[in-house]
């Protein structure tokens, strides 16, 4: 049988309690959302949805402040397309189905009025995979991200739009109708290293394939800042990770964040090393200054959509 390791204390994350916490929950049940931070049983929930005190990444400081009070620090991802999966990756605590319900028409609109009800200058979306349909829901997907487009804001151009995306299986059509949607970030994650994808990720999904999709969005589309995630403990050697971040640097993506892989269940990947928070400092150093990326965010406890908008704010708007 498998070893558990014990849990080491960097990884323990607050309780979720603020009344921004709620509101945010609120909302979320009255329209019928979904979100990955529930729905991945992400262990930020408390922080992010709370706009609250720092779970992973750099502390705050007085300029940070100023950037809290002009757009707020809440955060959280809402999940289009429903919450039940084609896939089923061995990581993912997202439930799944070979024929999830039909896509709700009405999405696009109930993003946007949740998001507008917040007051949020920075939204960031994802979505479960839909194999079962036949432009794998990328038209629903441009749909959403057009419609909050649509909203007032102060700039004038609606609210920054971060999008974590399917693979689209490879198909590139699909992937340009996203990319030229609007948005403003395209995440789509290569999630681990070459080798450990086939056990990591499901059947469908592929390191290559991920790799030409995150090429493609910036072919399509150079003014679109492409980001991926990389998943660490899960075997991973120094040397692999450094061949993915310069794979991904030669595919010109932009962003790359590291997290530390936590097992969602005992049916899940078991976790094969705890990596250090001053492990996760040496990959940032090593993704901004000697990789090039635009910015990097690393920490056990980081994930794609962790203080997104804070570092996107921080970063690209000077
Ligand atoms: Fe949600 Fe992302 Fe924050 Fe997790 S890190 S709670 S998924 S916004
Ligand atoms: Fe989870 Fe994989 Fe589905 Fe994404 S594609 S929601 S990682 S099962």
């Amino acid at each position: 049988s498998e070893r558990i390791l014990p849990k080491p204390r960097w990884l323990k994350a607050a309780p979720a309690t603020s009344p921004k916490y709620r509101e945010l929950r609120a909302t979320v049940r009255s329209l019928g959302l979904a979100t990955v931070c529930e729905e991945a049983r992400c262990p930020n929930i408390g922080d992010c949805w709370g706009g609250g005190d720092d779970g992973g990444g750099k502390k705050s400081d007085d300029d940070d402040d100023d950037l809290h009070h002009r757009h707020g620090t809440a955060t959280a991802t809402i999940m289009i397309m429903g919450d039940t999966c084609t896939r089923g990756c061995s990581f993912c605590a997202v439930k799944t189905s070979r024929k999830p319900p039909p896509l709700d028409p009405d999405e696009p609109r109930k993003v946007a009025e949740a998001v507008s009800s917040w007051g949020l200058d920075y939204v960031v979306l994802t979505s479960v995979d839909r194999d079962d349909l036949d432009d794998q829901g990328s038209e629903h997907f441009r749909d959403v991200v057009r419609e909050l487009k649509r909203l007032a804001t102060s700039s004038g151009k609606g609210p920054i739009v971060e999008a974590l995306t399917p693979d689209f299986r490879g198909d590139l059509d699909l992937v340009t109708r996203v990319a030229t949607s609007g948005l403003d970030v395209y995440a789509h994650n290569v999630e681990t290293v070459e080798r450990l994808t086939p056990r990591v990720r499901d059947r469908r999904a592929g390191y290559d394939q991920s790799m030409s999709v995150l090429a493609h969005v910036k072919a399509v589309n150079p003014n679109v800042l492409t980001k991926t995630s990389i998943m660490l403990g899960l075997g991973e050697t120094d040397g692999e990770v450094r061949i993915t971040l310069d794979e991904l640097r030669r595919n010109d993506v932009d962003v790359v964040t590291f997290g530390q892989y936590l097992q969602p269940s005992r049916r899940h990947l078991p976790v094969k090393e705890y990596v250090t928070p001053e492990k996760f400092d040496e990959w940032r150093v090593v993704a901004e200054e000697e990789m090039g990326f635009k910015y990097c965010a690393s920490g056990p406890l980081v994930r794609s959509s962790y203080k997104a908008g804070e570092f996107f704010l921080k970063n690209m708007v000077r």
